[in-house]
């Protein structure tokens, strides 16, 4: 299985075809393009705290709702902080309105109320669906190096099968757009805190540069954290797009740094 690119009148993103197979959830992976926002927003700029004309964004998430060709009226979102936190949601933390208050801190999201869409934003860091299409539970997962190194992903899982007796064989993952290794340069702390939570098994995913710098593979961690977890190698899709690779369809933070907008992968139980 693959991911499949969509162009909506403009407004170009992905899905994973596995969770298109498996049918009853509605999901995508957004580009920047395809909106009406303009400057370093431009264009289809997803995030509400960047800056960005409030009405500029609501109609962002008019045109990516119509895209997806599914409901974006109860949507969750979390306050991202880089951290291992998965929360279970329902009906009452919907937003009322796309510009209330987030309320609470995580960096993860599942549920398994049909119609209520989890949000969660990358512009680098990587985003990862959940979709378990037996018990009808779905999760949204960002994951940074630092999520990474703490096993979100992981954490994830073993709270759908906690919560809602999901088994991992029938988990189906999609890991969305997000820096690739050639991209990503980083200093020993990276490698440091991947090998603190995996030992020498990250060892595959860190390719050693001149003057203590390394590459990091975070998508390739994420697909190991999902098979420790006991997903199938089957079920876990990567699309393999960087971000900061394709300037004309995604912001990155390495490239930007604040000045930009944000991406949003979106899943829901429809
Ligand atoms: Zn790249």
């Amino acid at each position: 299985m693959s991911f499949t690119q969509y162009d909506i009148n403009g407004l170009v993103y992905h899905r994973a075809d596995s969770f298109d197979a498996a049918s009853g959830v509605m999901h995508g992976f957004a580009t920047r393009t395809g909106g009406i926002s303009e400057g370093a927003f431009a264009s289809l700029n997803l995030g509400r705290s960047r800056g960005d004309q409030p009405e500029s964004v609501r109609e962002n998430y008019r045109r990516f709702e119509a895209a997806l060709g599914g409901s974006l009226q109860q949507l969750v979102l979390c306050r991202q902080v880089h951290s291992d936190r998965v929360e279970v949601v329902t009906e009452s933390d919907a937003l009322p309105d796309l510009y209330a208050p987030t309320p609470f801190e995580a960096d993860g999201l599942i549920t398994n109320v049909p119609g209520l869409a989890l949000a969660v934003f990358y512009a680098d860091c990587i985003p990862v669906l959940l979709y378990d299409s037996v018990q009808q539970v779905v999760a949204a997962v960002h994951s940074g190096w630092r999520g990474t190194a703490r096993g979100i992903s992981g954490k994830a899982v073993s709270l759908m099968q906690e919560q809602f007796g999901s088994q991992p064989k029938d988990i189906l993952a999609a890991i969305g757009p997000g820096i690739c290794p050639q991209c990503f340069e980083t200093h020993e702390d990276v490698p440091h805190a991947l090998r603190e939570l995996f030992g020498d098994e990250a060892k595959d995913y860190i390719t050693p540069l001149p003057q203590e710098k390394f590459q990091v593979d975070l998508k390739g961690m994420i697909a190991h954290t999902l098979q420790v977890v006991g997903l199938p190698s089957q079920n876990i899709d990567d699309l393999s797009l960087c971000t900061a690779c394709h300037p004309e369809l995604y912001w990155s933070h390495r490239r930007l740094g604040e000045a930009r907008g944000n991406q949003a992968a979106i899943i829901a139980l429809q």
